[in-house]
């Protein structure tokens, strides 16, 4: 077992016992097999000396539990790393970024507090899943949507923190929160927004409350605990439709994202869209590759495969949620627009009525209907798992351009050979911008996982050099991914770790999450 940094056995044996007397022995867990859960299973870092392993974990069963907790930690100085329902896979599932934290286990507390189907929201504790959740919404017959992430097995604490995105219009997950509780480093319970209103009416309906607006400081953060969330939810549409709109030359994709861009913007197309490329990836099917790798085909030879082929360069599916007349006039707006582009052609997709019977079996695009979903595990390659490379690049053809030539020559000169299979042309989980998700393969190979952190490492600094910098990563890059924030001589950062000193001077939350460090600590800092 690995201790945490600095703390001797007997005052970290003393410490699991207090935490026994808190939440009882059975929710202290300290044998290796109970221990090993809480490893992550996409590890990066499998079979070496680095990859990031907890001590111990502890599952207290409320706020006041937490409070006691953390006084316990302060007073030995142990590092709590605090999850929800700890599915965080591809960023390091229940693992910390400080190998010999314990891991502060927050599923036991799963209670809905409430779910408003006239205001549209939910209050929710960490352990609540997006199964549970909607399972709780279709038992007492509420007229909402959920909007889960792929796959749906976590939470929207866990999620909406971390940033994640779904595909409904309700997509950005933290956009999509109001009002949060929180038990800070020094045990002090608080509500964010108008729940600082004791007797507040409104903390799940309005979000800035009175003063500085501080949600943001406890996403992707470790300044505290957080231990309810009010999540805005969707009203259950009537109806759902998509349809597919693509270009045929590689140049179409400048007003073709032009014209995406405005119609996001006007609300028109709404939910999340992934732009694709019918002639890349048949491009990479025959042994080239999604990315213009130095040397390989020519656009001019491309569009010329693409014509014998029969495959449009660009396309994407839009989604449309609503009553069916309103639907209906988005999906005509939407092809009158890209009809601009000489040669765009349109097919109409699925069109579905609420509510609607759905079996297990169906190939209905389940996320898309707010139904959480684990099948996006058969869709994985390599059986292994993933970590992934998560850049946000502006809206614009060019930006997609320079990111497919940028990351190809980056490939070219590591000297590897690009994983086309796990690489994504853009997504649009957020307004405005776009983001890749690069999966990076992971195996049971030293070698291999080498392999695949180089690669991550120098895509990261790549994509610095562009002007592109991660939304989200995973544990093992924190630091990386946080080094390349660096305005100013790292202005923002050291205001974080102000912050961070002044508010949990101890150092016991979460320590090196998003690259944050506690001054105890910070000399681990990679
Ligand atoms: P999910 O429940 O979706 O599986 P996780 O529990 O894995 O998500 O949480 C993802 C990350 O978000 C954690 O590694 C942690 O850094 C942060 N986090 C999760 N829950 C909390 C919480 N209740 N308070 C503070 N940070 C949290």
């Amino acid at each position: 077992m690995k201790l945490p940094p600095g703390v001797s056995a007997s005052d970290f044996a003393a410490a699991l016992e207090k935490f026994a007397a808190v939440v009882g022995k059975e929710w202290v867990f300290s044998s290796q097999d109970d221990v090993d859960l809480y490893r992550d299973s996409y590890s990066p870092l499998w079979h070496e000396e680095d990859e990031r392993v907890p001590s111990a974990a502890v599952a207290p069963d409320g706020v006041e539990q937490i409070q006691a907790i953390v006084k316990i930690a302060n007073t030995y100085k142990i590092p709590l790393w605090t999850i929800s329902t700890g599915k965080n896979l591809a960023y390091g599932g229940s693992s910390p970024a400080l190998s010999g934290s314990v891991i502060l286990d927050l599923k036991r507390m799963n209670r809905i507090l409430e779910v408003n189907d006239k205001n549209h929201y939910a209050l929710v504790e960490p352990g609540v899943s997006y199964f549970d959740l909607y399972h709780y919404i279709q038992d007492h017959k509420l007229n909402v949507w959920i909007d889960p992430p792929d796959p749906g097995w976590g939470s929207p604490m866990g999620n909406s923190l971390e940033r994640g995105g779904g595909r409904t219009p309700m997509r950005d997950h933290f956009a999509s929160v109001c009002g949060m509780e929180i038990v800070l480093a020094n045990g002090e319970v608080i509500r964010t927004g108008m729940g600082a209103l004791p007797e507040s009416k409104t903390w799940q309906q309005y979000k800035y409350g009175f003063g500085p607006y501080v949600d943001g400081m406890f996403s992707q953060s470790n300044f505290g605990i957080v231990t309810k969330i009010g999540i805005w939810l969707m009203p259950s549409p009537e109806a759902y439709r998509d349809g597919v709109v693509s270009v045929p030359k590689h140049d179409d994709l400048i007003p073709f994202v032009d014209t995406l861009s405005f119609l996001i913007d006007s609300s028109v197309v709404r939910g999340t869209m992934l732009l694709d490329s019918p002639l890349l990836s048949y491009r990479a099917s025959q042994g080239g590759s999604v990315l213009d790798m130095p040397g390989g085909p020519t656009v001019a030879e491309t569009e010329k495969l693409g014509q014998e082929k029969g495959l449009p360069y660009w396309s994407m599916e839009l989604h449309f949620w609503g009553p069916p007349n309103v639907i209906d006039a988005q999906w005509e707006y939407a092809k009158e627009k890209f009809s601009a582009i000489p040669g765009a052609t349109f097919k109409d997709g699925r069109y579905y009525h609420f509510p609607m019977e759905v079996k297990d079996t169906d190939a209905v695009p389940w996320v898309a209907l707010g139904i959480p979903s684990l099948s996006v595990f058969g869709l994985i390659a390599g059986g292994n798992g993933h970590m992934d490379f998560s850049p946000i690049i502006p809206m614009q053809a060019e930006a997609v351009f320079e990111v497919l030539s940028a990351f190809g020559k980056a490939y070219a000169d590591l000297g590897i050979e690009p994983k086309n299979q796990f690489f994504s042309l853009p997504w649009c989980f957020f307004p405005h911008s776009f983001v890749l998700l690069f999966g990076f393969p992971i195996a049971h190979d030293v070698e291999k996982n080498r392999e695949s952190r180089r690669a991550f490492q120098r895509l990261v600094e790549v994509a610095a050099e562009h002007g592109w910098g991660e939304y989200r990563t995973h544990v093992a890059f924190m630091d990386a991914v946080s080094n390349v924030y660096s305005f100013n001589n790292h202005a923002l950062r050291r205001l974080h770790e102000r912050v961070k000193d002044a508010i949990d001077p101890n150092g016991i939350l979460s320590p090196g999450k998003s690259g944050i460090w506690p001054k105890r600590l910070r000399q681990q800092r990679a």
